[in-house]
Formats: C-alpha cells, structure tokens, sequence
C-alpha cells in the first residue's frame, strides 16, 4: 500500500516553485504578489491566513493580508477589490472564505478579475475549466487532481467517482479527471446506492464532511483513494474516509492530516505564479 506522503510531495512543490519564482524575477525584475483579503476574527481563517503568508514567503512571492473587522460594509470589500484589480504590484487576489453573513459572497467573488483570481472561484474560471481551457483551478481539487497523478501518470479510461458536489470541491475535481479522460461518476448526499458507486471506482476522491463515511468493504482493490475531509471528532482530526479499514484494501490513500491539506497552500503559491505569468504575457 502506498501512503500517499502530502506534506512530502507539497514540500517538492513549493521547492521547484521557489525555482520558478526565482527565474521569473531575473527575467520580470519583480516577483508574483498575493494579497488576502481576511474580514472578522475566526480563528481558523486566522490560521489558514497566517500560514498561507508564511508559505508565501517560503517561495519568495510577496504577499499582503487586509484585515478588516467583522461589521465591515461590503462596499468597502468590494471598492478595495476593484483596486486590487487594477493594481498592476498584485498577481493574485483572494478572499478569505467563510464571509460575514451581511457580505454576499456571490457579489465578492464575481468582484475579483478573473486573472487574478487565484482561488478559481470566478464564473469565467469555472466555466473555463469545464470547457478545457487554461483557468485557474480551485486550490483543494488540483492539489488532489497532483496527488493522483504521481501515483497513476496515465488516468485515461479508469472509473473515477467523487463523492461531493460542491463548487469547492467535488465539481471542479469532476473536471479535471474528466481531463484526464476517466470516466467520472458525480455522488452526493442524494445519491441513491453510494456505496455501490464507489465500488466500481479506480479512482475515489470523498469531499463530504462526514467522519469516516466511507468504508474498507466500499472500495474496489487496488483503487486509490483520496480523502478530502477535515473532521473535528473526540478522537482527533479524522477524514471521510476509515482510514484503518480502507487502507488494507486500496492500493494508495492519502491519510488525514497530512494528505490533501498541505497540497492546498502549495496549490495556492502554484496559482499565484500562474495568474502572474499569465498577467505578463
Ligand atoms: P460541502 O458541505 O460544501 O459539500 C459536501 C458535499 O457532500 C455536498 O455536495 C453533499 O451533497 C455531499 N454529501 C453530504 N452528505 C453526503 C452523504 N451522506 N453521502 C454522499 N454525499 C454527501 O463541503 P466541502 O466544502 O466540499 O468540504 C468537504 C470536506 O472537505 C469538509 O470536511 C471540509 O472540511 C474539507 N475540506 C478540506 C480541504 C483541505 O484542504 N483538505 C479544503 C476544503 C474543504
């Protein structure tokens, strides 16, 4: 069984990106800049920020956390977008999510260039990527979609099945197996035989949010699964998938934490670079 290593492989990733960057500073004279807009004080989004600034700087990209307080009027957000926006210094712009519930997050999204919209969030980036285009790719699903890809290079033709449909994560990583020519199945809480689905997967990627929902006797031998879940529960952070049940029979799983999660920031640095490059040309 391969464990598959995240903090190893998004380690790998931020080096060979520290290289890009230093390449591009010698041919651009400047580095690519992310700015994080972060409004209100929960703690998790204090966190997810802080080490996003941290890997920031790691790469040797310049970044910048706005702060503003929770009652913040959305026209302040928006108006300090449209900045952003036109600020030539800015590579990348991202909106800490979860907002304020006076603040529509439709409206912020929407708000933030579509080139500088390293979260892959924009209309236009989401459609971009279902139509096969160059787009920026949600952060969680393409540090995912790299994970797969160093244990199976050729995916063309394996049934793949994502549980999860949210615009997060389970759509776009629908869209980028579809990529890869897999033969996606799309479930969700509505779905009626899950666990059946997932048996016919080579592939199984859970993005739910329920502890250890899927099981050793719901994965087909030698798949490979990737869990997205974060689940805070009395023994700890835990996955959705059973880790100890499934990794008797999957021929590659990715543990929680230290899977999918670290892939997320490199990700991030990844896009970053992506929005700045293609801001030059
Ligand atoms: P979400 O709540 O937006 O979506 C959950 C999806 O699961 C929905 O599409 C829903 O239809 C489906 N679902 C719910 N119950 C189900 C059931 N019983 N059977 C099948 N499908 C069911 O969640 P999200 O934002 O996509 O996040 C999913 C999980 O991933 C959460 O645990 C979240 O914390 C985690 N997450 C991890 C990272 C990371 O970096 N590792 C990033 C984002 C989210």
């Amino acid at each position: 069984m391969i464990l598959i290593d995240g903090k190893k492989e998004a380690a790998n990733l931020r080096e060979e990106l520290k290289k890009e960057v230093s390449q591009l500073k010698t041919k651009y004279n400047k580095v690519p800049s992310l700015t994080v807009i972060l409004i209100g004080d929960l703690t998790p989004s204090q966190i997810y920020v802080r080490n996003k600034e941290k890997s920031a700087k790691e790469v040797g990209l310049k970044s910048e956390v706005i702060k503003y307080p929770d009652r913040v009027e959305e026209t302040t957000i928006l108006n300090k977008i449209h900045e952003l926006n036109k600020d030539e210094t800015v590579s990348g712009i991202l909106v800490q999510l979860p907002l304020p519930r006076h603040i529509n997050k439709k409206k912020v999204i929407e708000a933030i260039i579509p080139e500088k919209d390293v979260d892959g969030f924009h209309p236009m980036n989401v459609g971009n990527l279902s139509s096969g285009y160059e787009s920026s790719v949600p952060c969680t699903p393409l540090g995912c979609y790299l994970l797969i890809k160093k244990v199976e290079p050729n995916l063309s033709g394996k049934k793949a099945v994502v549980i999860g449909r949210s615009n997060l994560n389970g759509k776009p990583m629908t869209q980028l197996l579809l990529k890869e020519n897999c033969t996606v199945t799309i479930t969700h809480s509505k779905t009626k035989d899950l666990k059946g689905e997932c048996l016919k997967g080579d592939i199984v990627v859970a993005a739910v949010g329920i502890p250890e929902l899927v099981k050793g006797d719901w994965i087909k031998k030698d798949s490979i699964v990737i869990d997205v879940g974060i689940n805070k529960t009395e023994k700890g952070i835990v996955g959705d998938v059973a880790f100890e049940e499934v990794s008797k029979i999957a021929k590659a799983i990715t543990p929680v934490p230290g899977g999918v999660g670290p892939m997320t920031i490199a990700c991030l640095l990844k896009n970053t670079i992506e929005c700045f490059k293609r801001l030059q040309s």
